[in-house]
Formats: structure tokens, C-alpha cells, sequence
């Protein structure tokens, strides 16, 4: 093969067109002295084909806990021994962090729920919760709500859902070895209503859940044959009483060979830093950022405590990284 990073720079920088798996898995591979050149590639390609803004989210969770789902990296699953316990969020509550959220600059707001799919009094909720959140502030609204039937995906998009969640997770050829509940295929399934009932689709995963790294550029490719708008890259946070509770912390440097080779398999879509990062990157999250990353999950995330938002709006500016702004026509 020429040089990975030779052939990157032609295909992805100058082509726009993202890495095969084998490449994505070379660039996995560059050893630690190549990983300036690879996050300095995979920087100018965000950069070329995204542009420098930064998009930020803030996110909140109408339920919480008691998910029958098994997925082991979880500690909203029901079926573990973990420490979170079911709870719901009012609308006035909603509300209120959908506030807090746009007063940090974020145009993203994503309300989230621990459940397999949504039942009748969930989707009654993420109704009422939209509309007060729509009379109230002037943010975008996505939901990250389980698998959906074409019904409810319809009711979502009618409703001014403009973005919705769901996550492979990881490789298809992985995912038995994370969820036994559902297949691969099912969320695959949801993905693809998603984007045909025209809402914006966000699809991401986990890494370091102890996939190989030919399987974690299986799943760059798999990503990126979806074509989401957005990738949330989480890095795994072992919880307590989960059955991933005692794998180890992905290494930094793998993190970051990560959020790069993704970069270069989805070379124009919204890459977020979401949950995990604190644990594998600390203070090394802004070379993330200078390596392909051009979104951020700002404050807490949904069961672990994030970062203070002060901290990382003060690192986008030391980054020298512009917020984007809302776009839209009211
Ligand atoms: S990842 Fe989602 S579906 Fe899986 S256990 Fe957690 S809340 Fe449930």
C-alpha cells in the first residue's frame, strides 16, 4: 500500500470521498510517531469539507433508567445490578434545561429516553415537552428515543423533530457480544426510517468496548455506508455493576487514532465528542478537536457527570473554534 497518509490526503482531503476498511484499519494502525501527521490530516479535512465551526448540544434525559434492553456498556439497563433507577422528567422541567442549554450558545438541544422504543405516554411527553420547548426558546430539538415504527417516526417529523438518535453501537459483527435484546439489524432498521421520513439522522456508537481494531474500521465503513448527518463517538466509561464495568479504559492515543480514522471514513459529517472522553482523553480532549472532531455534548451527560460547560466553551476559544449559530429561517 503507498503510504496511508499519502493516499488520504488525495482521496479525502482533495477527493472527498472516505476511506475503504482496509484504509480506515491502517490508519488505526500508524504507530504513535505518526499520530500528529494523522490528526493533522484528518483536521484539515474537517476543516475542507465542514467547515470551523463547532456545533453544541446540550441533552437531557425525560427518563432515566429501568431499560429492559441488555446492552452491556449500560447503566440505564433495568436488567444489571447498576446504580441508576428509573425517573422522569416533567415538561416544565424539559423546558427549563432546554433553557439552561441555549444559554450556553448551543443550537442542539436532544432529549433523550432509557427505553427499548417509545410507548404511547412517552410520545405524549416528547409532544408536549417539543411544543413548550418550541414556544419557549429558539433551539433545535432532536430525541434519541429507542427504536421507532414508521408511525411514530412520522409523528416525530410532523411534530418539527428536525434530527433524531439511534446508535449502532458498534460493528454488526461485534454486536452480539454487546446486546443480546436486539439485533444490529433492527436499529440498522430505524436508521433508515429516520432519514426516509426526511428528519436529520445522528448515528453513532461506543469504542473501546473491546472490539478489535479491525472491527472498529468495520464499523467507520458501516457508519459511513448509512451516511448520517451526525457521528457521536463515545469512548467506553466502565459503570459499576455493568457487565463492561471492569473493562479497561481505552489509551489515549487510541482515542484519538480513532476520532481521526472516522474522520477520514466520514469526511463531511457532524463528528461530536460525546460521552467517555473524560476518562480517555482528559485534558488531551482539544487535540480531538484539532483531529477531526466538530461537535461537542456540552455539560452533563445522562448518568455520569460530564464536563462544567464553562470548560469547554473556554476550550473552543482557546481553540480559537467558532460556535455555530442557528441557522434557520423562523
Ligand atoms: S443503551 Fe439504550 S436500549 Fe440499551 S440498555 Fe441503555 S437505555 Fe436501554
Amino acid at each position: 500500500m503507498a503510504d496511508i497518509l499519502e493516499l488520504a490526503r488525495e482521496q479525502v482531503l482533495y477527493g472527498g470521498r472516505g476511506l475503504a476498511e482496509e484504509h480506515v484499519l491502517a490508519c488505526l494502525r500508524l504507530p504513535d510517531d505518526r499520530l500528529d501527521d494523522l490528526l493533522g490530516l484528518a483536521h484539515q479535512v474537517r476543516m475542507r469539507w465542514c467547515g470551523p465551526e463547532v456545533e453544541v448540544e446540550g441533552i437531557v434525559s425525560v427518563k432515566t433508567g429501568g431499560c429492559p434492553e441488555d446492552c452491556h456498556f449500560c447503566s440505564q439497563s433495568g436488567v444489571f445490578d447498576s446504580p441508576v433507577r428509573s425517573a422522569w422528567l416533567d415538561v416544565p422541567a424539559l423546558v427549563e434545561a432546554a433553557c439552561a442549554t441555549a444559554a450556553t450558545g448551543a443550537t442542539e438541544f436532544c432529549i433523550v429516553a432509557a427505553v427499548r422504543g417509545p410507548d404511547a405516554r412517552l410520545m405524549r411527553q416528547v409532544r408536549d415537552g417539543v411544543r413548550a420547548i418550541q414556544a419557549a426558546i429558539d433551539i433545535n430539538v432532536a430525541c434519541s428515543l429507542g427504536m421507532l415504527t414508521a408511525a411514530q417516526v412520522a409523528e416525530l417529523a410532523e411534530i418539527g423533530v428536525h434530527r433524531y438518535n439511534h446508535n449502532l453501537e458498534t460493528a454488526r459483527s461485534y454486536f452480539p457480544s454487546v446486546v443480546t435484546t436486539h439485533s444490529w439489524q433492527e436499529r440498522w432498521d430505524t436508521c433508515e426510517l429516520v432519514r426516509a421520513a426526511g428528519m436529520e439522522l445522528c448515528c453513532g456508537g461506543i469504542v473501546g468496548m473491546g472490539e478489535s481494531d479491525v472491527q472498529r474500521a468495520e464499523f467507520a465503513v458501516q457508519l459511513a455506508a448509512l451516511a448520517p448527518d451526525e457521528v457521536p463517538l463515545n469512548f467506553l466509561n466502565p459503570r459499576p455493576g455493568t457487565p463492561f464495568g471492569e473493562r479497561p479504559v481505552l489509551a489515549a492515543p487510541d482515542a484519538l487514532r480513532t476520532v481521526a480514522a472516522f474522520r477520514l471514513a466520514l469526511p463531511r459529517t457532524i463528528l461530536r465528542f460525546a460521552g467517555g472522553r473524560e476518562i480517555t482523553l482528559g485534558d488531551l480532549a482539544g487535540r480531538g478537536v484539532l483531529g477531526g472532531i466538530n461537535a461537542v455534548i456540552v455539560g452533563n451527560y445522562l448518568t455520569t457527570l460530564g464536563r462544567p460547560a464553562d470548560d469547554d466553551l473556554a476550550m473552543l476559544a482557546d481553540l480559537q473554534m467558532p460556535i455555530k449559530a442557528l441557522s434557520r429561517t423562523l
